[in-house]
C-alpha cells in the first residue's frame, strides 16, 4: 500500500468527506482514515439549506437527492399552545429553500461512496493513535483493520473525527464550553400518523422553563428521530431503566397531540452527556481541525453539520492553495470566518435559554422583515452581513424581546 498521501483526513462524517471531495477537485491525493465500519450510527438529523450550498460545491448534492430523504421545508416551534412557523421559503439571504431530514446512517454512506468514486482512499476500522506535526511533514500513525500499526506520512492532516477529538486531545486543545452542561437521550420511532405539514418541518418544544426541550425529525420511511435536550442531571433521569421516563414524555408530550401516543421505539434510547466543548485553537503547523473536532455549541438549530461542511470545504480550499505554493493566513481565512458563524449561532442558543427567543417567536402580530431575517440565521446563512439579525447578533435579540415585553 502507499505510505505518502498529499493529505490525511482522520474521520468519514461529514466534514471528512467534504474536506476530500474538494482537495479531489485539486487532483490531490486524500487517505480518509475512520475508526468505524460504515454505515454508522451517528446523532445529527436535520440539515439546514446552507448545507446545500457547500454540497453542491464540491459536487455532493445529486448522490444525496438521489435517496429520496425527507424534504425539510422549515422548523415549527411549540410553546404553550403556540405555533411559530419558519418556512425557509421566507427567509431574507438568497440562497436554498429546503433541505433534508436524514438518518446519519445513509447520509454519511451516500457522501462516502461518492467521495471513493472521485478517488479518495478510505481505511476503515482504522483509529488514528498518533499525529507528529512539523511544518514541513506530518506522520499519522493508526491501528489497521487487522490490527497492525501503519505509519503514513502526509503533508497535510485534517482532523474531521467529530466526538473523537482526535487532535485535540493528542495536542491538549481541548477546553470546556462556557455553556450549562447539557445533555440529550433520543430513539428513532414508528411516524405513521403524521400530517404533510409535520414532515417536512421538524417539531421543536421547550419546556421545564425553558431549561429543556424536545425534538421530532420525521424520516421519509415513515419513522422519526425523538430526542430530549436538558441540563445533565435532567437528562441522566430520564435516561435511566432504559429511558423509561424519556419514552413516557414521547408518547404523551402536549405539543405532540398523540401522534406517538402507541408508538414503537426501533431502538433503546440513546443518551449523550457533556458534547458542549471549545478548543485554544483551530489550526497550526500542518494540520487543522473541522467539524465538531473544533466547537460545538448546542444540537438546538441544528447547526452541526452545515458547520462541518462549511468548515471540511474552508479547510481543504486553504490546504489546496497552500500545498500549490500560495500563502495561507489561517487566522483570518480559516479561524475568523468559522468563529463567526459560531458566534452569531451562540447568540441565538443563548437567547433560546433564557427567553427572548421565546418572547419573539411568539409574539402576536410579530415584524414580519425581522421575522424573515430571524428565518435566514435559522436556515444557516450567517455569514450575511448585510443581515441585522447576523450582523448585530450579541445585541438584538436581548433588545428587541426586551421591547416586545415592555409592550405587553
Ligand atoms: C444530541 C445531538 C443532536 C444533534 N442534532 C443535530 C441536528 O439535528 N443537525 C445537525 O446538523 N447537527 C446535529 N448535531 C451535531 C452533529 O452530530 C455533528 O455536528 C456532526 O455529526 C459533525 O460531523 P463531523 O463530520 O464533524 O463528525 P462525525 O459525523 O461525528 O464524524 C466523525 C468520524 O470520525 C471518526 N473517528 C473518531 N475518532 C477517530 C479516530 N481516532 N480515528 C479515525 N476515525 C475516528 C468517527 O468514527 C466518525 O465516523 C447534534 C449533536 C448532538 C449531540
Amino acid at each position: 500500500m502507499k505510505s505518502s498521501f498529499d493529505v490525511v483526513v482522520i474521520g468519514a462524517g461529514p466534514s471528512g468527506a467534504t474536506a476530500a471531495a474538494r482537495l479531489l477537485q485539486d487532483n490531490l491525493s486524500v487517505l480518509i482514515i475512520e475508526k468505524t465500519e460504515f454505515p454508522r450510527f451517528v446523532i445529527g438529523e436535520s440539515l439546514l439549506p446552507q448545507c446545500m450550498d457547500f454540497l453542491e460545491k464540491v459536487d455532493l448534492l445529486d448522490c444525496i437527492a438521489e435517496k429520496k430523504f425527507q424534504v425539510k421545508n422549515g422548523v415549527s416551534f411549540y410553546h404553550e399552545n403556540k405555533t411559530c412557523d419558519f418556512l425557509f421559503n421566507e427567509r431574507y439571504t438568497d440562497g436554498w429553500d429546503y433541505t433534508y431530514q436524514v438518518k446519519r446512517a445513509d447520509f454519511d454512506l451516500a457522501l462516502l461512496e461518492e467521495v471513493e468514486k472521485k478517488g479518495a482512499i478510505v481505511h476503515f476500522n482504522s483509529e488514528v493513535t498518533d499525529v507528529k506535526t512539523s511544518a514541513t511533514n506530518q506522520h499519522v500513525f493508526y491501528t489497521n483493520s487487522e490490527g497492525q500499526q501503519v505509519e503514513i506520512e502526509c503533508k497535510f492532516v485534517i482532523d474531521s473525527s467529530g466526538y473523537g477529538r482526535v487532535l485535540p486531545r493528542l495536542f491538549d486543545l481541548n477546553v470546556p464550553a462556557t455553556s450549562i452542561p447539557r445533555g440529550a437521550v433520543f430513539a428513532h420511532v414508528k411516524d405513521d400518523k403524521r400530517s404533510e405539514k409535520a414532515s417536512a418541518n421538524i417539531f421543536v418544544n421547550a419546556f421545564n422553563n425553558n431549561s429543556a426541550w424536545i425534538w421530532s425529525i420525521p424520516f421519509s420511511d415513515g419513522t422519526a428521530s425523538v430526542g430530549i435536550v436538558g441540563e445533565e442531571s435532567y437528562v441522566a433521569s430520564i435516561s435511566e431503566n432504559n429511558g423509561a421516563e424519556f419514552k413516557n414524555l414521547v408518547k404523551s408530550f402536549p405539543g405532540l397531540n398523540g401522534r406517538y401516543a402507541e408508538t414503537e421505539f426501533n431502538f433503546e434510547p440513546k443518551t449523550i452527556l457533556g458534547y458542549s466543548i471549545a478548543v485554544k485553537q483551530l489550526h497550526g503547523e500542518g494540520y487543522v481541525l473541522c467539524g465538531n473536532s473544533t466547537e460545538f455549541l448546542d444540537p438546538i438549530f441544528s447547526s452541526g453539520v452545515m458547520f462541518a461542511l462549511k468548515s471540511g470545504y474552508m479547510a481543504a480550499d486553504l490546504v489546496a492553495k497552500q500545498l500549490d505554493g500560495e500563502s495561507v493566513d489561517w487566522d483570518t481565512e480559516y479561524d475568523e470566518i468559522l468563529l463567526h458563524g459560531v458566534e452569531v449561532f451562540r447568540s441565538y442558543v443563548d437567547a433560546w435559554y433564557n427567553g427572548d427567543l421565546h418572547t419573539i417567536f411568539f409574539k402576536e402580530n410579530g415584524n414580519e422583515e425581522f421575522k424573515k431575517q430571524i428565518c435566514s440565521v435559522l436556515a444557516g446563512y450567517v455569514w450575511d452581513m448585510s443581515n441585522p439579525f447576523v450582523k448585530k447578533h450579541k445585541r438584538i435579540l436581548g433588545t428587541l424581546a426586551k421591547v416586545i415585553r415592555l409592550e405587553n
